[in-house]
């Protein structure tokens, strides 16, 4: 076809489409802006968690050029922290939250799997089960009878073991510690005959500092130097094997998820893996920057727990998850994917990333 008789067909076929358009509908349809809430769990301003929730919220806004906005409200700004879940159940204006899945634990025990494990997957296996091992999708499933959709929000990594006024040397050294730390971890440490407390975030540091609480684990260096541990506590543990991956997670009223165009619900889907990106890197760069202003700022000392205290940890914790799985029908498959999908990546780090970090990693106090 030459040119010039190009131009003239298209040029006629662009008039008739115009005419059908003033015959028809108005060619340009105004498309209703949709206005949600977002509710979390956290403080305002909590780095690389409640910012990462306004982060999402912006990335939505801007890919759908103002036709998506989300509202974000900190905890007890319209919803107490521990309410975040129901409220994105129950939706009408509330159809987004932010929060971690060991919260929901109550409503269903499986949810615990979804953020932190003991001696379970860390960040990049987390990750992994979300996307290739099935997590996701038994995710969807035990969150589907609440009518709540989740996606995940991020980590944490792997988090700190936690801050003592006396040395832990042996596992009889739990027996009698007042210890705050939530979740299965705190299920695992009961076993190990400490007392576990469940002090809210705001009270742990007065808590500690009187001697109500002689323990606690918060979430790693970046968070814990904020909270001021360090003028209260002498001795800082690693690793958080009660916590190797955590995840946040952000979550969909499911009906109202559903009632959004194609297009909205992938712009929402898009920002929180770019949300979940952020967190992760955030966490990442961040702990490792505090710890050592923890070190050489604060002179806290560093200490690993024992290896002899680890492996029987691990052995409570296996024994924990057990129990749970036994009585909770969607816990046991939850758990039984979980487990398998551990045992090829975990062995997989055996040979990736412990060999790498042993072979490169200086070891703390580093050397100025
Ligand atoms: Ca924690």
């Amino acid at each position: 076809m030459k040119r010039r008789e190009f131009l003239k067909k298209a040029g006629a076929g662009t008039v008739a489409a115009a005419a059908a358009g003033a015959i028809g509908a108005p060619a340009v349809h105004a498309k209703k802006t949709i206005k949600w809430k977002m509710v979390t769990t956290w403080p305002p301003k909590l780095s690389y968690l409640q910012d990462a929730a306004e982060y999402m919220a912006k990335k939505v806004e801007l890919m759908s050029d103002g036709r998506f906005k989300i509202k974000v409200f900190a905890a007890g700004e319209l919803v107490p922290a521990l309410q975040t879940f129901e409220a994105v159940s129950q939706g009408g204006t509330i159809n987004a939250g932010s929060s971690v899945a060991y919260y929901q634990a109550g409503k269903t025990a499986a949810a615990q799997w979804f953020a932190a494990v003991p001696f379970g997957l860390d960040s990049l296996g987390m990750a992994a089960w979300f996307k290739f091992g099935g997590g996701q999708e038994l995710w969807e499933e035990t969150y589907a009878p609440f009518n709540v959709l989740p996606r995940p929000g991020g980590s944490t990594g792997v988090q700190m073991g936690g801050w003592f006024n006396k040395k832990i040397e042996t596992i009889d050294d739990f027996k009698g510690l007042k210890m705050r730390i939530p979740g299965l971890g705190g299920k695992v440490l009961a076993k190990a005959g400490a007392t576990v407390v469940l002090t809210p975030g705001g009270e742990i540091f007065t808590n500690l500092e009187r001697g109500v609480i002689d323990a606690t684990e918060w979430v790693g260096p970046l968070h814990d130097e904020i909270m001021g541990f360090y003028k209260v506590a002498k001795y800082y543990y690693y690793p958080g094997w009660h916590e190797p991956g955590a995840f946040v997670e952000y979550i969909f009223n499911k009906k109202a998820y559903e009632e959004l165009p194609k297009e909205l619900q992938a712009i929402l889907d898009a920002a929180c893996s770019q949300a979940s990106e952020w967190t992760t890197a955030g966490f990442n760069a961040g702990n490792s920057k505090a710890l050592e202003s923890l070190i050489y700022k604060h002179n806290v000392k560093l200490m690993r727990f024992p290896d002899p205290v680890l492996e029987k940890l691990k052995v409570y914790s296996k024994e924990v998850l057990n129990e749970i799985a036994a009585k909770d029908p969607q816990a046991k498959k939850v758990n039984d994917s979980f487990q398998k999908f551990k045992k090829v990546v975990g062995t997989w780090g055996e040979v990736s990333e412990k060999p790498y970090y042993n072979s490169i990693a200086d070891k703390y106090p580093l050397k100025k």
